[in-house]
Formats: structure tokens, C-alpha cells, sequence
């Protein structure tokens, strides 16, 4: 594409056009130049948006509340973006149907723009290109941009940490996440949904959230557990008002330019760590000598971490 038909899409985007906006992610999503050039244009417009990371094991109803909290915001007029990400799935593009059909409600909205991401097989790549989704959303004027996870694995969290407000979405009887939250898997999130409210063992599933969270550090915000029945709309207000609670707080303590700041370090230095690995892969696969020494390595003359030093003395990161 040339560099006017960057220009366009991108005044396009910014002027909130759901079409340049789903063109605009293809692009990053397939890693394409002009998708990093449309990104370096759009930045300066970007973090507007209150970002809003669900998280969750499946079934737990994620999809069903995003479609709740969306009908919320858009009742209170904001416009709403939805990116769904799912690391599992070797899937691309629709993937996950089953969320879309959750959505479909919002589809004729131009208010709300809804989008799914699935593993392209390029590690690393998936949270770097759903943050870059993320940020196009946010240029695009969408003044709610929820990221919603499949799970509470190492990807998801990569994904998650860029989230303004971190909601974990629970229900009766996923202990396993207690658990993950309990051995420090996950961070503590900002917001504990238990979802599916109406099981009778609801309150039993507080109680040990209590548990769990008076042992972790207090930080000044204190983490609210919200009950919630997805399906019918119900504590769905009540956690819109804890998510404004949290960003007033995040705002006024000066912590949400920290998490930014520090979001976007991460960012940085994972883009640059992505980078690096796969110039040193090149170079490595065009290089003899490096063969030489994994061989050496695999005939157990020279171990793993000396290998590693000898090729990085021939192929000093540039
Ligand atoms: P996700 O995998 O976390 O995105 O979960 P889904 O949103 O796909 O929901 C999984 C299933 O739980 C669906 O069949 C929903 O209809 C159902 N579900 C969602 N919320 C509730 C709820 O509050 N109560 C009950 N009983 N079922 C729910």
C-alpha cells in the first residue's frame, strides 16, 4: 500500500470508521509493515480509552457479562470495543463463534465494533498484535475497550497486563483459580466478578476469595467482589460502578500514568525481545560456526550456556 493509502485509512480510523478500524487490525494481526506504520500515525491519539481486562477460566460467563457490560455503557452512550483473544486456539479469524453469537446483539451498532484473535503461532506475537489492536481501537475514539481473555495461562496474563482495570471473572465452584490466585499464577486483579450468582454455592466461593485476598498485600484500592448473573443482567450495574470507582482511584492516585508507564515499558522491551530473537535466529541458521558449536553442544563437549555466550560474542544483539 502506499504511503497516501496509509493516510487515508488511518484519517479514516481516527474518525471512527468500524471498517478502516477492522482493515487496520488485519494489518497488525498479519504483521504487515504498513500495519506498523498505521500505528506509528495513530499513537499520538491514542490513551483515551479505559482499558478493561476480563479474565477467567472458560465457561465462567466472560462473554455473556462483556455482552452485559456493553449494552450497560452503551445505555450511558460511550462507544465500546470488544477484542476477544484466545492464545489456545490455532484458529484464526472467527474463531470464536460462540462469543460472536454472545455479541450479536451489539453487531448492527456502529457504536460498538467487536473483533476476535486467536493464536497465529508466532510466539510472542499474539499479545504484542492485540495490544496494537487495542491501541487502534482506542484511536479510533472507542471510549471503552474491553480485552477479553480464555483463560488464566501465561498468555492471557501477558494480554491482561495491558488493561487499565484487571477484572478476574469467577464462578461457584472454580477453585483451581483460587488456587492460581493463592500461588501468585496471577496478580491480584483490580475486580473479582463471581458470576452465575444464582448457585447455591455462591457465597461459600466469597468466602474464600476473602481469604485469598487478606493475605495479599494491601494496596490502598481494596479489591471488590462483585456477584453478578450474566444471563440476566443482574449486579451488572453495580460492577460498572466499581470499574468507574477503580479508574477515579487509578486516576487520582497518580497510579494509572504508573501502570501506563509501565504497560508500555513492558511493551517496548517485549517488541524489542521479539525483534531480537528472531535476528538472532536468522543469523544463527545462516551461521556455520554456530551450527558447529550446537553440535558440540548436542555431543555434550560444551554445555548449553557457554554455547549461548560464544554466539553472542559472533552476533552481538544490534
Ligand atoms: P466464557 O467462556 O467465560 O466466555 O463463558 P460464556 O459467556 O460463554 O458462558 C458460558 C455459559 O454459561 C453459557 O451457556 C452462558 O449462557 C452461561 N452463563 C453465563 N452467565 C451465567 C449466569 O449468570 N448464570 C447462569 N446460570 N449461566 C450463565
Amino acid at each position: 500500500m502506499a504511503a497516501t493509502g496509509t493516510d487515508t485509512l488511518a484519517a479514516r480510523l481516527l474518525a471512527g470508521d468500524k471498517r478502516a478500524l477492522a482493515r487496520g487490525i488485519s494489518l497488525v494481526e498479519d504483521d504487515e509493515p504498513d500495519g506498523w506504520a498505521l500505528v506509528r500515525e495513530v499513537y499520538p491519539h491514542t490513551g483515551r480509552a479505559a482499558i478493561i481486562g476480563l479474565t477467567g477460566p472458560p465457561g465462567v460467563g466472560k462473554s455473556t457479562l462483556v455482552g452485559a457490560l456493553t449494552r450497560g455503557y452503551r445505555a450511558a452512550g460511550k462507544t465500546v470495543a470488544v477484542l476477544s483473544i484466545d492464545p489456545s486456539s490455532p484458529f484464526t479469524k472467527g474463531a470464536l463463534l460462540g462469543d460472536r453469537i454472545r455479541l450479536s446483539e451489539h453487531f448492527l451498532d456502529p457504536g460498538v465494533f467487536i473483533r476476535s484473535m486467536a493464536s497465529r503461532g508466532a510466539l510472542g506475537g499474539l499479545a504484542e498484535a492485540a495490544l496494537q489492536a487495542a491501541l487502534l481501537m482506542d484511536a479510533a475514539g472507542r471510549e471503552v475497550v474491553f480485552l477479553e481473555t480464555v483463560g488464566v495461562g501465561q498468555a492471557e496474563v501477558d494480554v491482561i497486563d495491558h488493561a487499565d482495570t484487571v477484572v478476574l471473572v469467577l464462578m461457584p465452584g472454580s477453585g483451581d483459580s483460587i488456587q492460581a490466585l493463592k500461588a501468585g499464577v496471577m496478580e491480584i486483579p483490580d475486580v473479582i466478578v463471581v458470576n452465575k450468582s444464582d448457585h447455591p454455592l455462591a457465597d461459600t466461593m466469597i468466602r474464600e476469595i476473602r481469604g485469598v485476598l487478606s493475605l495479599a498485600p494491601q494496596r490502598g484500592w481494596r479489591v471488590p467482589i462483585v456477584k453478578t448473573e450474566a444471563v440476566r443482567g443482574e449486579g451488572v450495574d453495580e460492577l460498572v460502578e466499581q470499574l468507574a470507582a477503580h479508574r477515579a482511584f487509578i486516576e487520582a492516585e497518580g497510579t494509572l500514568s504508573e501502570r501506563r508507564r509501565r504497560n508500555l515499558m513492558n511493551e517496548v522491551l517485549a517488541l524489542a525481545t521479539y525483534r531480537l530473537r528472531r535476528a538472532l535466529e536468522t543469523a544463527v541458521a545462516a551461521d556455520p560456526e554456530a551450527q558447529r558449536l550446537l553440535d558440540e553442544v548436542v555431543a555434550r563437549r560444551l554445555d548449553p550456556a557457554s554455547a549461548a555466550e560464544a554466539i553472542l560474542a559472533r552476533q552481538p544483539p544490534a
